[in-house]
């Protein structure tokens, strides 16, 4: 039997196999999470004109202090007509356009307003309370860089510049299949020898989370027959992942039914705790991930090479889990042959982050795992991490 990878061969295989997917265009009220697929350019100025920061007096910065004539308003999209004369003085609104000839905004609460003129007792530079025209975006400019991801800030960036529809890269279709003859749904009543499935939901919530269009498969039995029908309808899909039958039991079928069905194994076992009988291979250009039935490591599996596979395929830069620096607050010992990934909850302290390990670290407690907000990167190596060193770990979504 050949001897585990190490993750990061492992890693940079699923990465020099995730080959870009094609992009199309998403109307910007459907985009959210979407990765936008090429430059995207500001279509106007932003601001579109000279606007005012403030509610307040339009004014001739040269002319303060002054008791100036009430020439008119410039409310927010309704500007004023024609320019400002010398001593005069526009009402102006947050948002309203900055007339010709007025170079300042005095603020409100500054001036005194008497009938049809105001006393401003005090002078204003120059350019104060205006926002120059373009002094966010000028037209033209890249707004959204090819390869990130469209959070809320950046659509009302993209929004702000005019453009209503983005090109993203389309969504990767995954097929998620847990496999197992012990697994029933959630909400049927359980038969001596069976547990409720866990990674098929699990998998098909981080994923599509992640922008997939996941297709979920009824959970199949460690049968041949069964296997090969669910696996060949998976393998349609961009990426195929799985759960169970990955490790060297008499019922763990799944990778030689895929062997038979065309996939071309690229690596099985990787030296990492939990996770260690994770395979991957490819047929054509679907990716296909067995992440191993525990669901702790099917979730760490998931965190470590699928996820980066997803990012991969719709092209954002950097796809591979970012691991933060962290203090340990209790000692860990290494495990001289696997890198091992340790659930823990997070903590501030003074200017330290400081990572608290949960305890049940086993890797079938799902309910006790679940309570973690980050993953601590543990590497493998003699000796122990005392409490209070560096070390690295990866935030997990909610806290
Ligand atoms: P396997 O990788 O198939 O040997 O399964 C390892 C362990 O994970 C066994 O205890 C299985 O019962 C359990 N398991 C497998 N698949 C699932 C699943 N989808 N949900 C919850 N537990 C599972
Ligand atoms: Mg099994």
């Amino acid at each position: 039997m050949a001897s585990p990878i190490t993750l990061d061969e492992a890693q940079a295989q699923v990465l020099a196999h995730a080959r870009l997917l094609s992009s199309e265009r998403v109307p910007i009220a459907a985009a959210a999470g979407r990765v936008v697929a090429e430059d995207v350019r500001a279509l106007v100025d932003l601001p579109p004109f000279p606007s005012s920061a403030m509610d307040g007096f339009a004014v001739r910065s040269a002319d303060l202090p002054a008791t100036s004539r009430i020439a008119g308003e410039s409310a927010a999209g309704s500007p004023f007509e024609g320019g400002l004369e010398p001593g005069g003085a526009v009402a102006i609104s947050t948002g309203g356009v900055v007339p010709d000839g007025a170079d300042a905004v005095v603020p409100i609460e500054s001036v005194v307003v008497r009938d049809n003129s105001v006393q401003i007792p005090e002078s204003a530079e120059a350019g104060s309370n205006v926002r120059p025209r373009g002094g966010d975006v000028a037209a033209g400019e890249v707004v959204l860089s090819a390869g990130t991801a469209l959070t809320p800030a950046r659509i009302a960036a993209a929004a702000a510049a005019g453009i209503a529809w983005l090109p993203c890269a389309r969504r990767p279709r995954v097929a998620v299949l847990a496999t197992g003859n012990e697994l029933v749904s959630p909400g049927q009543s359980l038969e001596p020898g069976q547990i409720y499935e866990a990674n098929g939901l699990m998998l098909a919530s981080a994923l599509s989370e992640l922008g997939a269009d996941v297709l979920t498969e009824p959970p199949a039995a460690d049968d041949e027959a069964a296997l090969e029908q669910a696996l060949e309808r998976g393998l349609s899909a961009d990426v195929l992942v799985t759960s169970g039958g990955v490790s060297v039991g008499e019922h763990d079928l799944v990778r030689e039914v895929e062997r038979r069905l065309g996939v071309e194994e690229v690596f099985w076992r990787v030296s990492i705790k939990p996770g260690k009988p994770v395979s991957f291979g490819v047929v054509g250009d679907t990716l296909v991930f067995g992440l191993p039935g525990n669901p702790v490591s099917a979730f760490v599996g998931c965190e470590l090479f699928v996820k980066p596979a997803l990012r991969a395929l719709q092209g954002l830069a950097d796809p591979l889990p970012r691991l933060e620096p962290g203090r340990l607050a209790i000692g860990l010992r290494r495990n001289e042959e696997r890198d091992e990934f340790v659930r823990a909850r997070t903590r501030i302290e003074g200017d330290a982050l400081v990572l608290e390990p949960l305890t049940g670290q086993e890797s079938h407690m799902i309910v006790r795992s679940s309570v973690a907000d980050g993953l601590v990167h543990v590497p493998r190596g003699n000796g122990e991490l005392v409490a209070g060193s560096v070390v690295r770990w990866l935030r997990l979504g909610a806290a």
